[in-house]
């Protein structure tokens, strides 16, 4: 059997090398002579394991020793509440801004809890843009600001991190996190469900400022206490103990890559040969504005949509998989995250002149 190019959005591709390596150590994990997803998480095996992961991810991220990690179940959708259970500290409104789908749920969730002040919205030009600086109505009294650096379905992404002064920064990363270096100490809270750039699906990735934690709204679950897993180390309850590990295997591979400096280098040349692609042709088009384009979630449109059906079904013959748009954008959505291989994108962008060629 080959493997195919996958371009899910998520759960999505995951580096061949780390689930080579998880198939080796499945039975018999380093002389354990057990599995990993045998072991207490109590035990010596996975407290090493654990630590590994949390060292690397610091190292990787360059998290500074004031800020907690957290392994959290439950997704970056549990992490829609828990940001208003833990941050709003007598505060009746937080600042988000609305840049697309998960923006969206993420405003739902928080209006449970608080006032939602929307500070800029880009719903009038189709969620193709990001708003600039200048164009944020923030509000000094905000118990935070949360925004979503970048939207998964829409392939929009900031290209800054938003100035908001005193008010915590709150980042949705779920599609973007160690697809680049970033300065973590701008930030308050930063959160990712696992299953797009990280490992696969039953972990979070939370990284809180100390001081954020500990001063929950009255009647919080201990499950949604940034406290309760802080002062625990992520095992107040069994932690999802296998994507803990398999995310520290891809923090290894990051490593042997060249860390985020690296990836960000190989993310870049990915994403521009895919949208030199794109934009060299009248046959194919992408609707973002260019500063705002994502790196690892790129959305396409054939002029003809007639067409789409086709091009899934001769991709898909060739190794070329889950390229269908989402739902409710249409056209095709290539998800092209750390783990996606540069030959999978040469092979997407041959595939894409040679179907124009005898299509259009
Ligand atoms: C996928 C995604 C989510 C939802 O993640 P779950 O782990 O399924 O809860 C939230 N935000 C963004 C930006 C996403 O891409």
């Amino acid at each position: 059997m080959t493997r195919v190019f996958n371009f899910s959005a998520g759960p999505a591709t995951l580096p061949q090398a780390v689930l080579e390596r998880a198939q080796k150590e499945m039975l018999d994990w380093n002389g354990s002579g057990m599995c990993v997803m045998e072991m207490s998480h109590r035990g010596k095996e996975f407290m090493s394991i654990a630590e590994k992961a949390e060292a690397d991810l610091r190292e990787l991220m360059a998290i500074p020793s004031n800020y907690k990690v957290m392994f959290l179940h439950g997704g970056a959708s549990s992490q829609f509440a828990m940001v208003p259970i833990n941050l709003l500290r007598g505060k009746k409104s937080a600042d988000y801004i609305n840049t697309g789908a998960w923006s969206k749920k993420a405003i739902a969730e928080a209006k449970r809890y608080c006032d939602v002040n929307v500070a800029a919205t880009t719903e009038d030009t189709k969620f193709s843009t990001v708003p600039t600086q200048d164009q944020l109505k923030l509000n000094s009294d905000a118990a935070y600001f949360h925004y979503t650096p970048n939207e998964t379905i829409g392939g929009v992404e900031f290209s800054y991190i938003p100035d908001t002064g005193d008010v915590p920064v709150v980042a949705d990363m779920s599609s973007t996190i160690l697809s680049r270096p970033m300065d973590v100490s701008k930030y308050g809270v930063i959160y990712a469900g696992a299953q797009k750039n990280v490992g696969p699906a039953g972990v979070a990735i939370v990284i809180v400022r100390e001081d954020l934690i500990g001063d929950p709204i009255a009647g919080a679950p201990a499950m949604f206490d940034y406290k309760t897993h802080a002062d625990n180390g992520s095992m107040y309850n069994t932690p999802p103990t296998y994507s803990w590990y398999m995310a520290g295997l891809v923090f290894e591979w990051l490593k042997e890559k060249g860390g985020l400096s690296g990836m960000a280098e190989i993310n870049k040349r990915k994403s521009d040969k895919l949208y030199a692609a794109i934009d060299g042709s009248d046959f194919y088009a992408n609707p973002v504005e260019i500063v705002s384009r994502s790196w690892m979630n790129v959305p396409f449109t054939l002029a003809n949509p007639d067409l789409d059906a086709k091009f899934l079904e001769e991709a898909k013959a060739i190794g070329l998989v889950t390229l269908k748009g989402h739902r409710s954008v249409g056209g095709m959505r290539a998800s092209i995250y750390n783990a996606m291989p540069e030959e999978g994108i040469d092979t997407l962008v041959s595939f894409m002149a040679d179907f124009e060629k005898r299509n259009g």
